[in-house]
């Protein structure tokens, strides 16, 4: 089944180390969960990014979200990272442009709290990719938007025509889930988005 839209999806491909599906309603390509890593696993490889607030090269890479996303935002609007990571750097690069970001990160900044409260932007920069629950984590992540307020991810998008056996992304073991632009246009009728920006891997999307 489906772990984004619940249809029955039907085998996609294979590889030596794990299976994958397609969902034909919303196009998700999801590994499914007897493949998932245990969490201790999983963030004993999260811990090895090396993410360094100070490396140029990583700010470069996160300016490819940070960029489209200040030419929306209104000065004084504040956001929340979430999934901020190991080494949280997009926040702070947001706030040195003058919107006040907090973060939220499931192993390393766990405040629930933050997920109580409603946001003028909400980030999440290779986060989707891991997603063992998309459907919760999506209602999760809209639901923390104000409305007219902006979502913008980042996660290489798969494109029809690419051969998926020779697709790198595929390979990280906790990259369960893949998303297409039939799955941005899934997104926006489910959740109310509309997506101003979308280019190969980044989508910022404004709520209702
Ligand atoms: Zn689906």
């Amino acid at each position: 089944m489906c772990p984004l839209c619940s249809d029955t999806a039907s085998p996609y491909a294979q590889d030596k180390k794990r299976d994958y599906f397609r969902c034909p309603t919303c196009s998700l390509i999801f590994v499914p969960k007897k493949f998932h890593l245990p969490p201790p696993l999983e963030k004993s490889l999260y811990d090895y990014h090396q993410n360094d607030p100070s490396d140029a090269g990583y700010r470069n890479f996160l300016g490819k979200i940070a960029e489209p996303l200040t030419k929306l935002l209104k000065p004084g609007m504040r956001g929340l990272d979430f999934g901020s990571g190991p080494g949280p750097t997009l926040y702070q690069m947001l706030k040195e442009l003058g919107f006040p970001t907090d973060i939220y990160d499931p192993f390393y900044a766990d405040n629930p709290k933050m997920l109580e409260k409603q946001y003028d932007f909400v980030t999440c920069t290779e986060v989707a990719e891991h997603f063992c629950d998309p459907k919760g984590s999506f209602d999760k992540l809209t639901g923390l938007v104000k409305p007219k307020g902006y979502l913008a991810l980042m996660t290489l998008f798969w494109k029809d025509g690419m051969s998926f056996a020779d697709w790198w992304y595929k390979n990280d073991a906790t990259h369960v889930a893949f998303y297409s632009r039939r799955t941005i246009r899934w997104l926006e009728k489910k959740y109310g988005l509309r997506a101003l920006h979308l280019d190969e891997r980044a989508v910022i999307f404004q709520t209702d």
